[in-house]
């Protein structure tokens, strides 16, 4: 018996039947709804209103929301950011002694600490970050950590700076602008590049004296207020934040410094004068190659 031979609703009825058998087999190899929607989206006709140009801001509302400012940590509730200080990022060489070795990191040591930290959730925060955490509250990171490099030697450039965008990890830059451009140190176009690649940079002094062997108007100006400017006008953007050569500061020269502009000053480990305020002594602590790893731990925690 053909198709044909059979009256027309039985031929209706037959094909209903084959529907129903083969089409949920259909459905059930196409594992993609989405795939099924597509197919039931109406067309868009000439007559539709055009698209808006892509480069429209988002409404207010959505702009509100993206920027709202988050409820700000209790004072009691903020926690402690652990900060590594780095000099040179390069091999060993025998000229270099067991002291000039603590503030000299191979590039091996440096890459196993960063995936240390890769491995183990820390992300990178940069110098307003800490600020605005410290100063307001701001959330940061469950764990943060700030990597920061001091005195613009060119082997940060060179060894440094291609391990940190390996794995991912941001850092603050304290500039002597007294060395920009010279040999063994970064140029100014360095900076800019490092800069416009979302790096962190900000001033340490024109020629790293100590900030509390400062006399006259001229050394603050030359020291302090120069080298921000002089940083400033290289970026196109506020540079305000400071670390102290060797670390060596008093609650005066403190606020002196804050006095021309700066908002937060970075130390070392040592507590040079309890009287400062404590956002011109944010605790760094020197990242020593020769740490064990208990010691590493300490510093993490901010236990040392
Ligand atoms: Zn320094």
């Amino acid at each position: 018996m053909s198709f044909r031979a059979l009256p027309r609703p039985q031929v209706m009825l037959l094909w209903l039947a084959v529907a129903a058998l083969i089409l949920p087999a259909l459905s059930a190899c196409d594992s993609a709804p989405a795939a099924t929607a597509t197919v039931i989206q109406p067309a868009i006709t000439p007559t539709d209103p055009p698209a808006p140009p892509t480069d429209t801001p988002p409404p207010p509302t959505l702009t509100t929301a993206a920027t709202a400012t988050p409820t700000p940590i209790p004072l009691a509730d903020r926690g402690f950011v652990p900060i590594l200080c780095y000099h040179h990022v390069r091999d060993w060489v025998q000229s270099d002694t067991a002291d000039d070795r603590g503030y000299i990191v191979p590039p091996s040591k440096f890459e196993a600490t960063l995936k240390y930290l890769k491995e183990n959730g820390y992300q990178s925060v940069v110098a307003q970050q800490v600020y605005d955490y410290y100063a307001n509250g701001q959330p940061l990171p469950s764990k943060p950590i700030m990597l920061s490099f001091d005195d613009d030697n060119n082997n940060q450039y060179t060894n440094a700076v291609p391990l940190l965008k390996k794995y991912g990890f941001n850092a603050t830059f304290f500039i002597m602008t007294v060395t920009l451009d010279k040999e063994n140190y970064m140029t100014s176009d360095q900076v800019k590049e490092l800069d416009k690649e979302g790096f962190d940079l900000q001033p340490h002094t024109w020629d790293h004296r100590p900030v509390t062997t400062y006399k006259t108007d001229a050394d603050w100006q030359q020291q302090i207020v120069e080298p921000k400017q002089t940083l400033e006008k290289l970026l196109g953007h506020p540079t305000p934040f400071f670390a102290y050569p060797y670390g060596i500061y008093d609650a005066a020269s403190a606020e002196k410094i804050k006095s021309y502009g700066y908002k937060a000053a970075f130390r070392l480990s040592e507590l040079s004068d309890k009287d400062t305020d404590p956002l011109f002594a944010i605790k760094r602590y020197i990242a020593n190659p020769y740490f064990t790893d208990d010691q590493f731990q300490s510093v993490l925690t901010g236990n040392w």
